[in-house]
C-alpha cells in the first residue's frame, strides 16, 4: 500500500534495522523499542490488522516469531519475552499493517505489560456465554 510505512520499508523506501527477511515475511527492529531487542514481525502483503489477515499468514508469521525469538533474546542476554499484536486503535495500533511485536523481558525490568485487575466482572459467567453464542 502506498502510504503504508511498513510497506516502504520492505520495498526499501525506508531504511530498517532489518533481522530476518524471506519471501513472506521480514523483522526488523523497533525505532521506539520498549526494551532492548524490541523486533516487529511482519508479512510482506499488507493486510490492516490481525483479524483482516489470512490465518495462513498468521500462522507463517508465528512460526518466524518462534524461530527467530531465541536469537533476539540470547543477543540482548536475556532468557524471556513477551509477543504482542495491537489490534485496533484503542489498542494502540497505529500503523495498520498487520505486525507481531516481540518484546524481550528481564527480571525486575519495570515493564507491566499486564495490570491485574482488583477483581473478576461479576458478570464473568453470563459474559462467557455470550461470546461463545457469538462464535460462528
Ligand atoms: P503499533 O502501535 O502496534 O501499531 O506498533 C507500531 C510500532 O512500529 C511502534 O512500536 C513504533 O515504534 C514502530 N515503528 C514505527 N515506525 C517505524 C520504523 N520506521 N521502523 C521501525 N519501527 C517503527
Ligand atoms: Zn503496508
Amino acid at each position: 500500500m502506498s502510504d503504508c510505512i511498513f510497506c516502504k520499508i520492505i520495498t526499501k523506501e525506508l531504511p530498517a534495522h532489518k533481522i530476518y527477511e524471506d519471501d513472506e515475511v521480514m523483522a526488523f527492529l523497533d525505532i521506539h523499542p520498549v526494551s532492548r531487542g524490541h523486533a516487529l514481525v511482519i508479512p510482506k502483503k499488507h493486510f490492516t490488522d490481525l483479524v483482516n489477515t489470512p490465518p495462513e499468514v498468521v500462522a507463517n508469521l508465528m512460526a518466524i516469531v518462534q524461530k527467530i525469538t531465541p536469537s533476539i533474546i540470547e543477543a540482548v542476554a536475556v532468557a524471556a519475552f513477551n509477543i504482542g499484536i495491537n489490534n485496533g486503535s484503542e489498542a494502540g495500533q497505529v500503523i495498520n499493517h498487520t505486525h507481531i511485536h516481540i518484546i524481550p523481558r528481564a527480571k525486575d525490568d519495570g515493564l507491566n505489560m499486564w495490570p491485574e485487575q482488583p477483581s473478576v466482572a461479576s458478570d464473568i459467567e453470563t459474559l462467557a456465554k455470550k461470546i461463545k453464542e457469538k462464535i460462528v
